[in-house]
């Protein structure tokens, strides 16, 4: 039997780069998969896909910084599966460039996606994991944050960006303080840079030099990142991963 038979995980930002990958990782283990993003195209092509291959999947468009879509979210997945043991809380973006000339509404858009929806998602479905944590001890009851490694080093140009990354490792570890006793676990990813659409959305003249950077490092692909995913949430549940940070080899 695939570890994680019979449960339901819930992957927000499913329609890209690390969220699709790990929403792939998540059905071959045997999850029902609850797929979040605006694009609902991309959502139901890799909704059929996963099905094609035997999964369950569900393509539920939000907006997820619009709380009420965010709890409508987890409303649906729980709907159409029944529960919820996973939570992976991946959606981001990365506007960055110098604080000068930043347009400060880039600022809000990090902020909005990168903590608060991330606040929003874990809110709304922690009822359900500690549920699931309790019915069941073979169970998994996982949230899992998609930090960076700007969660852990500052840069110059990259202000917003850290602040938010930082901050989710903040609440990350004071919820894992919380919730441990009950087993809901909670574990923060910290790639170094991968190759997926993240940078297409910075400014111009900015976006540019920060794609060729990440181009001569050799990057981690999307897939390198949904097997961390896939390791974490397979562990027995006496062990915790509550941190993994994973860099190309080339970056510093
Ligand atoms: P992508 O740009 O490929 O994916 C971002 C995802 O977020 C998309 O699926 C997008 O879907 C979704 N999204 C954006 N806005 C919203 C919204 N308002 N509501 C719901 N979903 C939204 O980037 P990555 O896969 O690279 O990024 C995933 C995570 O990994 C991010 O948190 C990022 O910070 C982190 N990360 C990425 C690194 C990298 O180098 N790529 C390095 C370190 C961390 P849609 O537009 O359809 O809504």
């Amino acid at each position: 039997m695939s570890a994680l038979e019979g449960t339901v995980a819930l992957i927000t930002g499913a329609s890209s780069g690390i969220g699709a990958a790990t929403a792939r990782a998540l059905a071959d283990e045997g999850a029902a998969v609850a797929l979040i993003a605006r694009r609902i195209d991309r959502l139901h092509t890799l909704a059929s896909e996963i099905t094609a291959a035997g999964g369950r999947a569900a393509a539920i468009v939000a907006d997820i910084t619009d709380r009420a879509q965010a709890e409508a979210a987890v409303a649906r997945t729980v709907g159409e599966f029944g529960r919820l043991d996973i939570l992976v809380n991946n959606a981001g973006v990365m506007l960055v460039g110098p604080i000068e000339q930043a347009p400060i509404d880039e600022w809000d858009r990090m902020i909005d996606l990168n903590l608060t929806a991330a606040l929003s998602m874990t809110k709304a479905a922690l009822p359900h994991l500690l549920a699931s944590a309790a019915d069941d001890p073979r169970r998994v009851a996982d949230i899992v944050n998609l930090s960076s490694t700007a969660g852990r080093q500052v840069k110059r140009g990259s202000a917003v960006y850290n602040l938010t990354k930082h901050g989710l490792g903040a609440f990350s570890e004071s919820f894992r303080q919380e919730f441990s006793a009950r087993y809901v676990r909670m574990a923060l990813v910290e790639p170094g840079a991968v190759d997926t659409e993240l940078r297409d959305h910075i400014r111009d003249g900015v976006r540019e030099g920060n794609i060729d950077r990440m181009r001569t490092l050799d990057p981690l692909q999307a897939d390198d990142i949904a097997e961390a995913v896939r390791y974490i949430v397979t562990r027995p549940r006496r062990q915790t991963i509550n941190e993994l940070l994973i860099r190309p080899t080339l970056q510093n």
